[in-house]
């Protein structure tokens, strides 16, 4: 055991050249140039086709890869990723209309959340999207907007499991939830709905996120696959397909190391045979956002002023948490730790130094890096956040003090 403290994963998805880091085929320093002001957050669309290919090439043959708008809603990375997938999972009317903009079929978009509004049932029915159904009040009025639009509602019922995803970074099923119906009340809301004008789908079932550990993710496969034949019994009609969420994660933090996606796919394709002989009619779909953008994306800010203060030093630069909360801290985790955070155009440097990056907010909570090693910076140099292509822009509160919003590319 060595005492050293943990360290970042190494930074494999992107190329140095010239000790500078290398984003959508050119130099960072280069596409600063093109974007023409800082910060900005850059998402290279070759990683994210290369992530894409990687699932395929370790997920069973048969099984549907399905992004989930929520960890990135950028358009035109929506439009990129929509042709490669199966699939999309939105959240809201707005991430409807930017899936339905796509070339993808409306019945393979499914919209979950807890709290739709009539007029975002209404426009999904419409639109022939599924809705995932949270709640047996939400299935009695999604019947009859059905019945008044004269249009029967694809739907799906969201499962809150008997169980969670261990070692989760965030709890989505198991226990209490505000999400979906629970496992031991979908046998009387599956009674209630063969009564309904409803086209039941099949079932959603969603036990966390962020999860680097691939024998809990293999159990929690498992157990929804389990749990969705279980649940199957008391259906009309045989299900067409069962969602089985997502949850894998990537590392972020010091001492955290990419996932093992191999014994993932394995587990999976282990558990397949089980599911063409219970449930012969359903495909089994994987709904991810955050594995499929987080590595291929980066926040881009400059060094306003390179301070010292009583010996420590502070980079001040012109980004910071109005752009990028989960950076600083403040997006759900418990203690602060640091994203992986360089300098672009110095990626090893000829001298390096223990600093902390902070941004132009005036808050002690406005930090991207807290006493981080890194190159040696001076006014003008690039900081990156990498690992910053999910939950990035539309997770921050950019209207806190004011400030202009980045700009976001796709390279
Ligand atoms: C947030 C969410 C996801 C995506 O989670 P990731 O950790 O980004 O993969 C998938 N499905 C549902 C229902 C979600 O709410």
């Amino acid at each position: 055991m060595s005492n050293l403290p943990p360290e970042h994963a190494p930074l494999v998805q992107f190329a140095v050249q010239d000790d500078c880091l290398q984003v959508g085929g050119m130099a960072l320093t280069r596409l600063a140039q093109r974007v023409g002001a800082t910060p900005f957050y850059a998402y290279d669309r070759q990683k994210i086709s290369e992530r894409i290919a990687l699932l395929r090439r370790h997920l069973p043959a048969g099984v549907l890869l399905h992004y989930a708008m929520k960890a990135n809603p950028m358009p035109a990375l929506v439009q990129h990723v929509a042709g490669l997938v199966d699939g999309m999972d939105v959240a809201s009317a707005g991430e409807m209309r930017v899936a339905l903009d796509t070339v993808l079929p409306p019945d393979s978009i499914s919209f979950a959340g807890p709290g739709k509004k009539e007029h975002e049932l209404r426009s999904a029915i419409a639109a022939g999207v599924i809705l995932n159904l949270e709640s047996a009040r939400e299935m009695e009025a999604v019947a009859k907007l059905g019945t008044s639009l004269g249009i029967t509602p694809k739907v799906a019922i969201r499962v809150n499991p008997d169980f969670a995803l261990k070692s989760s970074g965030m709890k989505m099923g198991g226990g209490p939830q505000p999400f979906g119906i629970d496992a031991e009340c979908v046998p009387d809301v599956l009674r209630r709905l063969a009564m309904l004008d409803l086209d039941f789908m099949g079932f959603h079932i969603f036990s966390g996120s962020q999860n680097l550990n691939a024998a809990a993710l293999q159990e929690a496969h498992a157990k929804s696959v389990q749990l969705g034949i279980r649940l199957a019994e008391y259906l009309p009609s045989a299900p067409r397909w069962l969602n089985i969420g997502g949850g894998l994660g990537v590392p972020y933090f010091p001492g955290e190391r990419a996932l093992d996606l191999a014994a993932v796919g394995e587990n999976l394709q282990r558990l397949m045979p089980e599911v063409q002989r219970q449930l012969p009619d359903a495909r089994i779909a994987i709904e991810l956002g955050r594995y499929i953008v987080a590595e291929a994306g980066i926040y881009v800010c400059r060094v306003l002023e390179r301070k010292i203060s009583r010996g420590q030093v502070f980079l001040i630069t012109d980004g910071g948490l109005h752009h990028h909360l989960a950076a600083s801290g403040n997006f759900g985790q418990v203690i602060r730790k640091n994203y992986p955070v360089i300098i672009a155009n110095k990626v090893r440097g000829a001298e390096r130094e223990v600093v902390s990056v902070t941004g132009p907010l005036c808050t002690p909570l406005d930090i991207l890096a807290d006493q981080l090693s890194m190159a040696k910076a001076s006014a003008g140099d690039l900081v990156v956040v990498l690992q910053s292509g999910a939950y990035g822009l539309s997770a921050s509160p950019v209207a806190f003090l004011g400030h202009p919003a980045p700009i976001e590319v796709l390279v």
